[in-house]
């Protein structure tokens, strides 16, 4: 027979009508209350971030210590290293003999480290009390030809790189678990929401999503921390979002039928009443512009995001920063002709380009795509949004480093202001920038 749903303190698995499984609150949660927290089942550090955070506890600090033998991992002390060694060792010698040809994706690296400690892991974990590993959704059923040809190359490229140290399971058992964790994989950022590396948390995926969720997750190194956004009563749902919210309800939905199989039916994409002005025409054009006119123009902007998404998806596009600048303003100068500047295809061009003048280190130029950003960012997101905290924080920072210190201030206390409900009032992000904060003084 069937035992009492699994629960934890605070809230518990249940079936939700419509959605399937999903996770209830038992008590009542305020805002900024920590809801339950996940460690990773497993993880990967990103390998743009080598040298930056420690491989096995995610610390960031300069004095890290490098694996003597690849001289590819960084460690915080003995200890860190010792305790990654199960997992490096998949991947350090492997490091050595390929050389650069060292090239599997991070969902295979992760995918890799998952297989391993499935082998020893045989106990439910401290990841998975509400939700195991073993009963992620893989919808195999859904997926089309670009996906197939994707999972056909990651289990090619998991075959090639870790056979030797690593018993492979047979293809059907490999394609299932990389369709797991494409849909239910999270990919841990920091708190100017640059990419860190993938995980997976079983009990966080259980949530389902909302465009207006009533939670949002944060980390703490490899711990995830899910914390109220709103006020959540006993008996209701959790829900956090599975994807950007910038962009209007058809934008999002594309979005999650193609990722996660399902059309979101929250309250937002049923009234979409933040849809007219996420998508906003110019006023004052002496001609208003023909319909068929504006779907071509939401057309051209779609399509720009697709390619710069690919882009980046591929290879490092980043020894072009000049192109990609000029595109991102040709680009601006096309849609502005219709589009106002608070239209969420504008902001998501300014975006782009702010991330590039920011790798070019053009501060002057970053903050006038920052400042422009800003005020639309705050009233396109829900409340305690990481996209608002993250842009102020960017920006506080640029003023900072360029002695602008009354506005830095005032700009960085606003990203606190988020940060203290999203992250939680003793996260050492927000430790560390008020020490930003006085050591300018
Ligand atoms: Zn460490
Ligand atoms: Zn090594
Ligand atoms: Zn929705």
């Amino acid at each position: 027979a069937q035992g009492a749903s699994p629960r934890i303190e605070g809230c518990e698995r249940f079936l939700s009508v419509g959605k399937g499984r999903g996770i209830k609150a038992t008590t009542h949660f305020k805002v900024g209350d920590l809801v339950f927290a996940c460690p990773a089942y497993s993880y990967v550090l990103t390998v743009n971030e080598r040298g930056c955070h420690c491989e096995f506890c995610f610390t960031r600090k300069d004095a890290l210590s490098k694996c003597g033998k690849c001289k590819q991992a960084y460690y915080c002390n003995v200890e860190c290293q010792k305790g990654d060694w199960p997992m490096h060792k998949l991947e350090c010698s492997a490091m050595c003999s390929y050389g650069e040809n060292w090239c599997p994706s991070e969902t295979v690296r992760l995918v890799a480290r998952i297989i391993l400690k499935q082998k020893f892991q045989t106990e439910k974990t401290q990841s998975e009390r509400l939700l195991s590993l073993k009963e992620f959704e893989a919808h195999l059923d859904k997926t089309d030809n670009e996906k197939n040809e994707m999972n056909l190359a990651d289990t090619a490229a998991l075959r090639h790189f870790y056979s030797q140290h690593l018993d492979i399971p047979n293809n059907d058992a490999l394609v299932q678990l990389f369709a797991q964790v494409n849909c239910n994989g999270f990919t841990i950022e920091d708190e100017e929401l640059s990419h860190l590396g993938s995980a997976v948390f079983p009990d966080v995926a259980l949530m389902n999503h909302s465009c207006s969720p009533n939670v949002i997750v944060t980390y703490k190194n490899t711990v995830a921390e899910v914390r109220a956004v709103r006020e959540i009563s006993p008996g209701e749902e959790l829900f956090n979002s599975y994807i950007d919210l910038l962009y209007p309800t058809e934008d999002r939905n594309e979005r999650l039928r193609d990722s996660y199989f399902f059309t979101c039916d929250c309250e937002e994409c049923t009234t979409k009443s933040k849809d007219k002005a996420k998508m906003e025409i110019r006023q004052n054009l002496c001609t208003v512009p023909e319909p068929e006119e504006i779907q071509e123009m939401v057309r051209y902007a779609k399509n720009i995001i697709e390619e710069f998404r690919r882009a980046k998806h591929y290879k490092n596009i980043l020894p072009c920063s000049f192109i990609l600048v000029g595109i991102c303003e040709l680009s601006l100068e096309k849609m502005g002709s219709i589009f106002e500047e608070t239209n969420v295809y504008m902001l998501h061009m300014m975006y782009q380009a702010m991330g590039v003048c920011l790798y070019m280190q053009d501060w002057e130029e970053a903050i006038k795509y920052g400042e422009k950003l800003v005020k639309p960012y705050s009233v396109h997101y829900p409340p305690y949004s990481l996209n608002v905290a993250s842009m102020y924080l960017k920006l506080g920072r640029l003023y900072l480093g360029l002695q602008k210190k009354p506005q830095g201030v005032k700009t960085l206390k606003k990203a606190i202001a988020i940060m203290n409900v999203a992250f939680g009032q003793d996260h050492h992000y927000i430790t560390e920038i008020k020490k930003e904060m006085e050591e300018q003084e």
